[in-house]
C-alpha cells in the first residue's frame, strides 16, 4: 500500500516522494508489479485515476536499471541523429501527449533516463528546414518518445527515428486512438518495430472500453498473445 513496498529503485522512489505521491492509486497498485515484472497489462482507467504513472513508472524504472548498457548503445544516435528510444508511448493528442511528457520527465529526474515528445502541429516541413526544439531535443538521444501517431510516421519516414530497439509500448486512449481513425497508423508503427522473441518486449494498454478493433489489433501483431 505504499510505493516503497514496490520495488521502483531509489531515485524514482525519491522522485516520488518529492512529487508527494504518498500512496499508489488502486489502478498503479495493480499494475505497476505486473509491469515491472515485464508481463504484457491491459488496463481499465479514466483520466484521473493515475493510469499516466502507471505505465510511466515501471518503464523509468527497468530502462533506469539497465542506463549503463543502454547508453553504450545510444552513443552513435547522437552524431547520426536517428533516435532510437527504448520506449514509445502513444496517445490520440497533443495535449495528453504533453501531459504524458511532463510527468515522465518529472520522475526521470536524476535516474539518467532521457524522454522527448512528438506532436502534430506545425507543418513538418518547416520543422525539418528550422531545426525545431523538439528535433533538438531527439538529436540528443532519447529513452522514451511519447508521440501522437501521425507525427511520428513522419518522423519515422523522415529518419529521425527508428523503432527497431523497442522494449516498451505503452496504448493510452486506445479507443480514443482507434476513434480518431488512428488505426491505419497504430498498424504502421507496431510493423515498424523488430518483432522480439517473446516475452522480451512489452505491451501496456489503458482504455477506457476495449472495442473489437483493438483485440484484433493486439493479437494480429502478436502484442498481447
Ligand atoms: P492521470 O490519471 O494519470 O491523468 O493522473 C491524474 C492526476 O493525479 C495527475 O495530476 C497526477 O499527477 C496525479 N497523481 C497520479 N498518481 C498519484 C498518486 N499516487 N498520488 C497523488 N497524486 C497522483
Amino acid at each position: 500500500n505504499s510505493f516503497a513496498e514496490i520495488d521502483l529503485g531509489e531515485v524514482l522512489n525519491r522522485n516520488i516522494q518529492r512529487c508527494r505521491y504518498l500512496k499508489p492509486t488502486p489502478v498503479q497498485r495493480y499494475a505497476i508489479p505486473i509491469s515491472l515484472s515485464g508481463r504484457d497489462l491491459m488496463a481499465c482507467a479514466q483520466t484521473g485515476s493515475g493510469k499516466t504513472a502507471a505505465f510511466c513508472f515501471p518503464i523509468i524504472s527497468s530502462i533506469a536499471s539497465s542506463l549503463s548498457v543502454h547508453h553504450t548503445e545510444n552513443g552513435h544516435n547522437r552524431g547520426s541523429f536517428v533516435a532510437s528510444p527504448l520506449a514509445l508511448i502513444l496517445s490520440p493528442t497533443r495535449e495528453l501527449s504533453c501531459q504524458i511528457h511532463e510527468e515522465a520527465n518529472k520522475f526521470c529526474y536524476q535516474t539518467g533516463v532521457r524522454v522527448a515528445v512528438v506532436y502534430g502541429g506545425a507543418p513538418a516541413a518547416t520543422q525539418v528546414s528550422h531545426p525545431h526544439p523538439i528535433l533538438r531535443d531527439l538529436g540528443k538521444g532519447v529513452d522514451i518518445l511519447v508521440a501522437t501517431p501521425g507525427r511520428l510516421i513522419d518522423l519515422i519516414e523522415r529518419s529521425r527515428i527508428s523503432l527497431g530497439r523497442i522494449k516498451h509500448l505503452a496504448l493510452d486512449e486506445a479507443d480514443r486512438m482507434l476513434d480518431m481513425g488512428f488505426e491505419p497508423q497504430i498498424r504502421k508503427i507496431v510493423e515498424q518495430m523488430n518483432m522480439p522473441p517473446p516475452g522480451i518486449r512489452q505491451t501496456m494498454l489503458f482504455s477506457a472500453t476495449f472495442p473489437h478493433a483493438i483485440q484484433v489489433i493486439l493479437s494480429y501483431y502478436a502484442l498481447i498473445p
